[in-house]
């Protein structure tokens, strides 16, 4: 089912869990491990991420090196299958952008849609860790809105080689990112706004934030894209401050601001526990008031710490 269906027939918040293929060499059971104790809440769908690549130099015979792009998770559209069929819960695979040719999409989400998938989350992707700025693929996009016209256009029939699957429809329900705190490259706001409303106009069927950690900004968020005209549901991503080097982790990748409150907080815990339990009691507070605010979903990233969303969810139903 897609997410747009799930919320259209919910008459409470939903909940919904975004995991991380696990690293090369674990098998789906680690998977399983994880969301296990998670299953129980009945989240209507979980999203898998989507990784590219990394860059690595192969020394040649002659001396000189070959640049080869060499995978470290598995593939998040066999984890989401598998995901499935074992908990019969709809799946919500990530596509990125970068290092994806427009074919390797294509097939992707051939393989999707045979599948009986029909949810994709659509996004740019970053740079690699060596390298500064994003660079497409040179067959592939350069924005998420890019991406989602190659999705869009699938589900009206028109396919790279359109003899190939005479004009077969596909189906995918497609949601795109949001900044409450702004995009890190978008000069500002505004012109973060105009992307994000430009991506609904291709056809995005709702949005899913970055995280935050203060509700006010994801409310202002939604006033703003409101007020621009942005009718799709606004889905608040959410994850929980777990140790004291992620008041600063977090906000250098994830370019979000921590209250003063939280920070002052966790920086007079003394151990990691005492942080993972002050942010485990901020993430509920931060839970029990969008969801009387009326949030359609509860988006929680759980990146190895579903002890903690189990806390949260527990609190707040
Ligand atoms: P875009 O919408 O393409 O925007 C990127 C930047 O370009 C913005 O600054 C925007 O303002 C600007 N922009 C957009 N369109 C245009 C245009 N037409 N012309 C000029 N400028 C434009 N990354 C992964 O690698 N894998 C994942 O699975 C993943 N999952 C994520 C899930 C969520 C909910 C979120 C919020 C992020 C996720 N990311 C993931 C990270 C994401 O890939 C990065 O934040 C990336 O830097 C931007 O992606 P985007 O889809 O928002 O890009």
């Amino acid at each position: 089912m897609k997410v747009t269906e799930h919320i259209a027939q919910a008459k409470d918040t939903l909940i919904s869990f975004e995991i991380l293929p696990p690293l090369k060499g674990k098998s789906i059971e680690s998977i399983y491990d994880h969301l296990d104790p998670l299953m129980e809440f009945k989240p209507s769908y979980i999203n898998v991420t989507y990784h590219r690549s990394e860059h690595m130099f192969k020394k040649r015979a002659d001396g000189s090196f070959d640049k080869v792009e060499i995978r470290k998770r598995p593939g998040t559209v066999g984890i989401c299958a598998a995901i499935m069929n074992h908990y019969t819960v709809d799946a919500v695979p990530h596509l990125i952008c970068g290092g994806f040719s427009k074919e390797e999409t294509e097939n992707a989400l051939i393989d999707l849609n045979f599948l009986g998938i029909d949810n994709v989350l659509v996004l740019r992707g970053d740079a690699p860790k060596n390298e500064t700025f994003f660079e497409p693929h040179p067959n592939g996009h350069r924005y998420a809105i890019d991406l989602l016209q190659q999705v869009a256009h699938m589900n009206n029939g028109i396919y790279l080689e359109e003899d190939l699957m005479g004009g077969v429809k596909t189906k995918f329900c497609i949601g795109v990112a949001g900044y409450p705190e702004k995009h890190f490259e978008a000069p500002n706001m505004a012109t973060d706004m105009k992307y994000l409303q430009r991506k609904v106009e291709a056809g995005a069927d709702y949005i899913v934030t970055q995280m935050f950690f203060d509700n006010q900004k994801f409310f202002d968020f939604v006033a703003k894209c409101r007020e621009a005209g942005i009718k799709v549901p606004i889905i608040p991503g959410l994850k929980p401050l777990t140790t004291k080097k992620q008041l600063t982790i977090l906000p250098r990748t994830f370019h979000v601001d921590m209250p003063d409150d939280l920070a002052v907080e966790a920086l007079k815990c003394k151990t990691d526990k005492d942080v993972e339990q002050a942010g485990t009691e901020w993430l509920i507070q931060q839970s029990k008031e969008l969801k009387a605010a009326g949030v359609p979903v509860l988006h929680y990233y759980t990146l190895g710490k579903p002890h903690v969303i189990r806390k949260v969810v527990e609190a707040i139903r």
